[in-house]
């Protein structure tokens, strides 16, 4: 039985990867695409197929041709390249390979961006600890054992009393423990919770803000948290505020800007509601000033809270929060 052109191609393709210098590559070329190489010849007996098989044998032939003239040039140049190379000295004056430089990973960049908005504000940055005592993740904030709350968040525990820390909220506790008001910090880092799918992994980044003074009201959090979103996003960008629950809040609300995507008209990114929810924010409940010995009628404050993939994947246009953590190099080289 007559060889196929493609097994022709195989047996060139495999003969060249063989070849050890520029010769073989030559004899090689004679072999299959000189005047009386196989490649050759195959194209001459074309005739000997049925006239209704000829048109698409021939293109795949002379497509064969075409690819084995490349890949003959393209190894004999390579050969040619390295035996010259064995011959040369090393020219030591050459310029070195460039060294890729690295760039800030976007969540980096964006937590970044949000600290320095708020620092320009007046915030100081806190810092609390990952692993977390039950205490300060959920009691101090208002979320007592069985408390309902805690179905909202599925939880990392460690042992019954300590837990991977479900939010940056711990750090509220922490540093009203540790100063009297007036306070004025955002505590970025990352936070755990069992939840994996398009916009949740088990680790992601949030940022945490609490205010507290005299006389501090949910005018001051509107007005600090409508800086925010123009500083972050667009001066134009509108917002709006939504009643929501928190325990550790009263009263609380949720804050949505208009779609970044479809600027209200309704895409799918915002499901069509033309809003999207950027950040969870109110007046920090008097329970926490209790806890942490704060005088409850002398002070009041506001508190916030917001994730750091989402703020990044609106401001960026990406769909799939994974992405920020597959360490593909193309994907954040874009940053
Ligand atoms: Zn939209």
């Amino acid at each position: 039985m007559e060889e196929t052109i493609d097994q022709i191609h195989a047996k060139a393709i495999s003969e060249l990867d063989a070849a050890a210098d520029i010769q073989a590559v030559t004899a090689l070329s004679v072999k299959y695409l000189g005047r009386k190489g196989e490649v050759t010849r195959f194209l001459r007996n074309i005739s000997r197929y049925r006239p209704e098989e000829r048109a698409a044998i021939g293109k795949r032939a002379n497509q064969v041709k075409q690819e084995l003239e490349r890949s003959f040039k393209d190894v004999a140049e390579r050969l040619e390249h390295t035996g010259a190379a064995k011959k040369e000295r090393i020219d030591v004056t050459l310029p070195g390979r460039p060294a890729g430089h690295g760039t800030l990973h976007p969540i980096t960049r964006i937590t970044e961006e949000i600290c320095d908005i708020f620092s320009r504000l007046g915030f100081d940055i806190a810092e609390g600890p990952e692993v977390e005592l039950d205490y300060y993740n959920f009691e101090a904030l208002n979320i007592p054992k069985n408390h309902p709350a805690r179905d909202m968040q599925d939880t990392f525990y460690i042992s019954e009393n300590i837990v991977l820390r479900t939010h940056t909220s711990p750090v509220q506790i922490r540093t009203m423990e540790k100063q009297p008001p007036p306070v004025r910090v955002i505590a970025p880092g990352k936070v755990y919770r069992c939840d994996s799918d398009l916009t949740h992994t088990p680790m992601f980044h949030q940022v945490e803000g609490l205010l507290v003074d005299e006389g501090i009201s949910f005018g001051d959090l509107k007005g600090v948290l409508t800086t925010f979103v123009h500083q972050m996003f667009d001066p134009h960008t509108s917002l709006r505020f939504r009643p929501s629950f928190f325990p550790f809040t009263e009263p609380s609300a949720e804050v949505d800007i208009l779609c970044v995507m479809c600027r209200g008209s309704g895409c799918r990114v915002c499901s069509n509601s033309g809003w999207l929810e950027i950040l969870g924010s109110g007046m920090v409940h008097p329970a926490l000033y209790e806890n942490v010995g704060y005088d409850a009628d002398k002070y009041t404050g506001f508190a916030f809270g917001m994730g750091v993939e989402r703020i990044a994947m609106l401001k960026y246009g990406i769909d799939d929060i994974r992405k920020f953590f597959e360490n593909d190099a193309r994907f954040l080289r874009q940053f």
